[in-house]
């Protein structure tokens, strides 16, 4: 190592988790982040900036203590870990983490998407709430929901308490299934149900703006109108603009990519762990990820101690219709489900008989404590994703 500077690219939850991470354990040299909007914390861009309680500025947060921070964009990482920025300079630096976070997955329907004035709009950045909120009258609003994910299911139950009429669509006859299994994911349809008008089973047709409405026309034929609609598809990885290559960035279990010193954590990085890829994109999740490759480094780079592979052991949470949702763990389309035994409304995913995911709707002790022994019992198991599977 020559000069021990580390370049963190993008300053969210991943960037900035990887920049202190690598300062509080006793990195030799600089920790450069290189954002061009600074550090922010994006899980209050509906339920900070969209509601009205905060403004653009207030999503920004400090930098880790020990770091600096270059308001620039990350052009490209070439093969010899050069780093390009748009700005015309170049960095050289002996360890890169990639944390460039996600971009909302573009709508698949026709729209007259790209006129200025579009009501048919995303949910990623505050730019797009502060958008939403200019054209969404004070009194008698109507929005429409094009998606019941998790952001399109908080959003959908934060403007319903605004007094907003909300219609919220999924293409998914039981959204959010393959996240939180069958229990929690009925029960919280339930819950859209007794508050908000919802299609399920519904693709979008065809949307356009008229002057002062977004129209929607679905598969079946219905024709939905609303101030805005907003289009809550979920997210496709953020790569630093560079060639032809798209999608996640892959990284082995310890966040490694294919290139010597560099690393990506986040919303970007897909986890090759022994045959499985994984891509998570929630909050607590890419600061983990962020934490790990830095420790990832100091282990490739400095002879610290080895992290081991990356588990996917953090949660999140969301208050949805009055309801706490809480998450623990990961799941995919591989995770068998089952109701836990006591009555809560509570799911437990297993992937190769090893407790993985636990969901649960207002049941948040149970989800811990299970969540607790699941944890234990991983870390005693050789390996979750043995090779092949
Ligand atoms: C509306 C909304 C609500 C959400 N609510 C929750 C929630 O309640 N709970 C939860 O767990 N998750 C939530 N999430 C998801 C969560 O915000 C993300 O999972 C998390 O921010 C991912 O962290 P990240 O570091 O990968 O990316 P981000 O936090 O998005 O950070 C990426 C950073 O990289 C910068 N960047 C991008 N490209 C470049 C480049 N080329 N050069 C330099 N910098 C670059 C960006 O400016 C950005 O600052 C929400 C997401 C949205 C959109």
């Amino acid at each position: 190592m020559t000069s021990g500077h580390a370049v963190i690219v993008g300053a969210g939850a991943a960037g900035w988790s990887a920049a202190d991470t690598l300062v509080r354990s006793g990195w030799p040299g600089r920790v450069t982040i290189v954002d061009p909007a600074g550090a922010t914390n994006r899980t209050l861009v509906n339920t900070g900036v969209l509601t009205g309680l905060l403004n653009r500025e207030q999503l920004s947060r400090p930098i880790p203590t020990g770091t600096e921070l270059l308001q620039d964009e990350v052009e490209a990482i070439e093969e010899v870990g050069t780093v390009r920025l748009r700005s015309g300079g170049r960095l050289a630096p002996d360890a890169v983490v990639i944390a460039s976070g996600s971009v909302p997955r573009p709508a698949s329907f026709e729209a007259d998407a790209g006129a200025p004035r579009s009501r048919i709009l995303p949910l990623h950045s505050a730019e797009d709430a502060e958008r939403i909120r200019g054209l969404v009258p004070s009194n008698g609003a109507s929005v429409v929901i094009l998606g019941a994910g998790l952001v399109g299911s908080e959003t959908a139950s934060l403007l319903a308490d605004a007094g907003v009429d909300v219609t919220l669509v999924a293409r998914s006859t039981l959204p959010l299934r393959e996240q939180l299994g069958p229990t929690v994911a009925s029960e919280l349809l339930r819950r859209h149900r007794d508050r908000i008008r919802v299609r399920t089973g519904r693709s979008v047709a065809r949307a356009t703006t008229r002057s002062s409405s977004a129209v929607i026309e679905l598969s079946d034929g219905e024709t939905l109108e609303g101030d805005a609609a907003i289009v809550a598809h979920g997210t496709l990885a953020r790569r630093p603009a560079s060639g032809s290559d798209r999608g996640a960035i892959t990284v082995d279990a310890r966040l490694r990519t294919g290139l010597r010193g560099v690393y990506a954590a986040g919303g970007v990085a897909s986890i090759l762990a022994h045959g499985t890829v994984i891509r998570v994109d929630h909050w607590d999740d890419a600061a983990a990820q962020g934490a790990h490759a830095a420790r990832s480094i100091l282990h490739d780079l400095l002879g610290g101690p080895d992290p081991g592979e990356y588990r996917f052991e953090s949660g999140y949470s969301s208050r949805i219709h009055g309801s706490m949702l809480t998450a623990w763990g990961v799941a995919t389309d591989r995770t068998e489900w089952s109701r836990h035994v006591d009555g809560a409304t509570v799911g437990v995913g297993r992937h190769l008989g090893h407790v993985t995911a636990v969901t649960g709707l207002d049941a948040p002790l149970v989800v811990r404590d299970l969540a607790a022994s699941a944890s234990r019992d991983l870390r005693d198991s050789l390996s979750l994703y043995p090779t092949g599977v």
